[in-house]
């Protein structure tokens, strides 16, 4: 047996599903997150079944500025 598939059985089907859907994804820019910039957003496995997903926003955007005052 190998390791993918060892690990693979100790999800959930709910984390299965993130995985699935999630996984492709990883790495990617996936454009939007901020209707008020050009933001993208990235996903990236942290733990099984746990997923950290980040809104990357223009720094000038008005959003991102009162978010970090
Ligand atoms: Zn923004």
């Amino acid at each position: 047996m190998s390791n993918h598939a060892r690990r693979r059985r100790t999800l959930s089907p709910a984390q299965s599903a993130a995985a699935s859907m999630l996984g492709p994804l990883d790495g990617q820019r996936i454009p939007g997150g901020c209707d008020h910039c050009n933001a993208y957003q990235t996903v990236s496995p942290q733990a099984a079944g746990v997923w950290e997903l980040l809104v990357w926003h223009d720094p000038i955007c008005p959003d991102y500025m009162a978010m970090s005052r």
